[in-house]
């Protein structure tokens, strides 16, 4: 029996709500869906503007445009995060200073974060992994003493909460993906939140080629017309109205994914307990949106062991990431700020294992019980 990774789920709404897109006759970016998907995610994230994307990536790089980064800019972030968190800002010029993650959460240790600050540090990018947010109080105290402006990804943060705040709305701005590996998607996908009303309007204008288009169509300026440094930002129609429908049905997607993540819990508590591996931490004052069940295993070889004896049985379960501070273009283009101990250490030993709508318990035990028996050999 093959088990897959990742399976894209659709809720059955998509082709109706794309038909109707057609029916109007506005396929190309920010008509009826876009802005159905915007005011949603407004609401949702009790952020200021919303701006559906083609990709958190490019969320990133918009968030990077707007935090005025500069060539010789320093932007602090994890090492252990994927390579769009450090690409927006390299792309501007900027410098990825690498800072270690705390060992519970895997997220960018608040008590790191400080001492990695320069006079050239212009932002921090904390990222939320597997939907779990980082320590934001501390985090936004070190942005507010040194001046900073932060850029949440919040990639894989949709219906996820940190002190009853949605993740993405605390820093200035955060970045969504709706990438097909995600919680809900459209494929590709993403979206800008712009929490800090300084950044609105120039988001806008960088959203739409640097145009003051949408200023326009308000009846804010008489003809529209390139006023800024911009690109093309917009998903089309077509996409917004495919995710439309996932918004509609996040409840309940993220319930049945709840449910999965609840069951493996369940199944390798007992195993945690004689130190086979660990499992997930979440902060009492953090929500889990179920976007990925992982463990860590007691050592690189246990990790190897476990991804080729799971794959051995048809079941495809992955590891992350390969710390940027290591990769050829992290080196080229950042630095690491002390030890990677933590960094290093998760990334020889994380498992994730497959999560999606549609697996059922009995496949979910199966997953289980072989991990159980490969740690055990
Ligand atoms: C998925 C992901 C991204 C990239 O998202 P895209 O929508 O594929 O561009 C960036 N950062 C993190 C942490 C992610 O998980």
């Amino acid at each position: 029996m093959k088990i897959d990774f990742n399976r894209p789920f659709a809720t059955g709404k998509e082709f109706e709500y794309i038909r109707s897109a057609i029916s109007t006759a506005h396929l190309s970016g920010n008509g009826q869906f876009t802005k159905k998907c915007q005011v949603w995610l407004e609401q949702q994230m009790r952020s200021r503007k919303a701006l559906l994307t083609h990709s958190c990536t490019a969320a990133l790089e918009m968030a990077a445009i707007l935090a005025d980064i500069k060539p010789g800019d320093e932007v602090i972030m994890p090492s252990f995060t994927f390579v769009s968190t450090a690409n927006a800002f390299v792309l501007r010029g900027g410098v990825p200073v690498f800072v270690d993650i705390r060992p519970d959460t895997l997220n960018l240790d608040e008590s790191k974060v400080e001492a990695a600050v320069t006079p050239k540090t212009r932002a921090i990018a904390p990222v939320h992994y597997a939907g779990v947010g980082c320590d934001m109080d501390a985090i936004m105290a070190v942005a507010r003493r040194h001046d900073l402006i932060v850029v949440e990804d919040a990639a894989q943060c949709i219906l996820s909460n940190y002190k009853n705040r949605p993740l993405g709305s605390i820093g200035h701005l955060g970045a969504l993906s709706f990438h097909e590996t995600k919680n809900i998607i459209s494929g590709e996908g993403g979206a800008l939140l712009v929490n800090d009303e300084r950044f609105m309007q120039r988001a806008e204008i960088i959203w739409e080629k640097g145009t003051n288009r949408s200023q326009f169509f308000r009846g804010q300026v008489d003809k529209y017309t390139w006023v800024d440094i911009g690109s093309s930002f917009l998903p089309s129609e077509i996409l917004a109205a495919f995710l439309w429908a996932q918004m509609e049905d996040v409840a309940s997607i993220t319930e049945q994914r709840l449910a999965i993540w609840n069951r493996y819990h369940a199944k390798f508590a007992e195993a945690e307990k004689q130190g086979l591996f660990r499992r997930p931490v979440i902060p009492a004052d953090c929500t889990n949106n179920a976007h990925m069940y992982y463990l860590l295993a007691r050592d690189h070889a246990m990790q190897m062991r476990i991804l080729q004896g799971l794959k051995a049985k048809g079941i495809q379960a992955v590891f992350h990431y390969i710390p940027l501070h290591s990769a050829p273009a992290g080196r080229k283009y950042g630095r690491a700020h002390g030890s990677m101990q933590a960094t290093d250490r998760t990334s020889e030993t994380l498992v994730r294992l497959p999560m999606w709508v549609g697996l059922e318990d009995r496949k979910v035990d199966e997953i289980a019980a072989s991990v159980i028996e490969i740690s055990r050999q």
